[in-house]
């Protein structure tokens, strides 16, 4: 499915929900942010830009503009679209510029509780290749296996630089560190690389195409074998080791056992969903993606068993709204967006339980693809934000491994001389 055509269908999806909701245009996708780093944004979020209209939102000068353009263009970030000069123009003609997704790529990869994902994304944030392989082994070992199937992925994908990587993941729910895969990952890759709360990361990379929920305070939920919730207040994503919140041990009605001893835990039940579906026979595996599938087909059991799921959900995205009284709700994960018809259980259980009245609620753009653009999304921050220093920062990693490597191979060199 093309991106576009994404748009398109959640356009419609927010339009039918929330008409009301006012669109606003914001370019802060964070706070701590570079010049370089604003004027990317605002072309991005603007497709095909040209100067003056970038100096106009951002409100930097045009000789400032023309300088920065110049930088982004020379280093891959930003090319010239001179098919779409300007005509009528008195003076020079006016070439503007787009984002250029040809040239750079960066390493993505979201661990799950029994699915790791591992991707390519380009400057878009768009997944150009996308890989899974079993949550298994220590940190580092799972991460190096990551890894070297990024490092696989990449060489398929064609004549692209990789220029940073992420690593995302509820660390706390799978009692995993987010130091030492990072780390790892960093060093197998030599890449800079990210870590980041995985709802943290839908929310990163939900703002990379609606810039608008940027404004005020959006609560993002997520669920698909795990739980999770962040907030953004004005464009500013929670990050390294920040607390995004829990809603793992969130009580329900359900009689699902949690890790914790407790019964009923909002986690617990989510992941009880395959489980549950295996050993009612409906399923060959305890996975809920065979749930989505086996209910999609028409299988009324697993179709009972997800509107059950959502009932559960829509009372917690009803608790943690009234909790944060955000402006918008972006609810995220196979769990909201795989199954169509258990969506509209979650927005009537939500409605029967909030005291608050409505509120816009959106369903994440990206489906199926949720955990490689919000790992992608993450990846991609430290180029939104200062894309120049990111670039060095790549170099300079890039060159410090390759010193590295003569350096060990020149000792190997002096050892082999006789004494
Ligand atoms: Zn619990």
């Amino acid at each position: 499915m093309s991106p576009k055509f994404i748009y398109l269908v959640n356009a419609q999806r927010d339009d039918a929900w929330h008409p009301g909701e006012k669109r606003g245009h914001v370019n802060t996708l964070t706070q701590d942010s570079s010049t370089p780093g604003l004027v990317l944004r605002t072309v991005l979020h603007q497709g095909v830009a040209f100067r003056d209209q970038i100096a106009e939102a951002t409100g930097l000068s045009a000789a400032t503009i023309g300088r920065q353009v110049t930088a982004l263009v020379r280093r891959g970030l930003l090319r010239e679209r001179p098919d779409c000069t300007r005509s009528g123009h008195v003076g020079r003609p006016s070439i503007p510029v787009e984002v250029d997704d040809r040239l750079l790529a960066t390493g993505a990869v979201h661990i799950g509780r029994l699915v790791t994902t591992v991707a390519v994304t380009d400057l878009h944030g768009r997944v150009l290749g996308v890989s899974h392989l079993p949550t298994r082994g220590n940190d580092a070992d799972l991460v190096k296996a990551a890894a070297r199937r990024l490092i696989g992925l990449h060489a398929g994908i064609g004549d692209r630089t990789l220029i940073a990587a992420a690593v995302v993941a509820p660390w706390e729910a799978l009692d995993r560190s987010p130091a030492v895969a990072g780390r790892t990952l960093r060093d197998t890759t030599t890449l800079p690389t990210s870590t980041a709360d995985h709802v943290a990361a839908v929310a990163a990379a939900d703002l990379l195409y609606s810039p608008e929920h940027g404004h005020g305070t959006t609560a993002y939920v997520y669920a698909r074998e795990t739980v999770g919730v962040a907030t953004v207040h004005d464009g500013v994503i929670p990050s390294g080791g920040r607390r995004t919140g829990s809603v793992t041990h969130l009580p329900t009605t359900s009689d699902a056992v949690c890790s914790c001893g407790a019964r009923g835990c909002l986690g617990a039940t989510v992941a009880a969903i395959g489980p549950r579906a295996a050993a009612a026979g409906l399923v060959e595996r305890p996975d809920v993606e065979l749930v989505h599938a086996a209910a999609l087909a028409g299988d009324l059991a697993a179709h009972a068993l997800l509107v059950e799921r959502a009932e559960h959900l829509g009372r917690a995205v009803a608790v943690v709204r009234d909790l944060l009284d955000p402006d918008r709700v972006v609810l995220a994960g196979q769990a909201f967006t795989a199954y169509p018809a258990a969506a509209s259980v979650v927005l009537e259980s939500f409605r029967r339980t909030t005291g608050l009245g409505p509120v816009p609620i959106t369903l994440s753009r990206f489906g199926a693809e949720v955990q490689a653009a919000a790992a992608g999304a993450i990846a991609l921050g430290p180029i939104y934000r200062d894309p120049l220093a990111a670039l060095d920062r790549h170099e300079r990693l890039l060159q410090r491994t390759r010193n590295a490597r003569r350096a060990r191979t020149t000792n190997g060199a002096v050892r082999l001389q006789p004494a």
